[in-house]
């Protein structure tokens, strides 16, 4: 199975301008804990999560520029699953986002996806 072929969550985006606030409100509302950071035309610039937020507000920055992983460990559409748990795995990290060959976010893949997946099988 690829990762095209995964059901998983429409993904939410965020810009390196927004409010920290206004991210810890889009984890908490979507009940999600990965947000891709995405410039003006969708291409990827990071990543932030709900662990970079409390990060935040422990040391008081308030940019989200400032907080994001600027070096993204991603996933591509014709990859098989398998591999992208592998990398999980090897990063200790738990969502990647999905990008194109333009670097554009399709959508996401987290570990509770490919949980699911493997429930479903067995
Ligand atoms: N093990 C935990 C998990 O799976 O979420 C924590 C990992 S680590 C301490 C959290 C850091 O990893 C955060 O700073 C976050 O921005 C970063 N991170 C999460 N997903 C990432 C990804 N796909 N690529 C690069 N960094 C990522």
């Amino acid at each position: 199975i690829l990762v095209r072929e995964l059901e998983s969550k429409p993904v939410i985006v965020t810009h390196p301008d927004e409010d920290i606030k206004n991210v810890a409100r889009k984890l908490v509302e979507n009940n999600i804990n990965h947000i891709p950071v995405v410039d003006e035309k969708g291409i990827l610039q990071g990543i932030v999560t709900s662990w970079d937020i409390a990060d935040a507000v422990a040391k008081g920055k308030t940019s989200l520029r400032d907080v994001m992983t600027k070096k993204v460990i991603i996933a591509r559409e014709d990859e098989p699953v398998e591999v992208v748990a592998r990398r999980i795995d090897k990063y200790d990290i738990s969502g990647l986002p999905i990008v194109d060959s333009d670097n554009k976010v399709k959508g996401i893949i987290t570990a509770e996806d490919i949980s699911r997946l493997v429930g479903k099988k067995i």
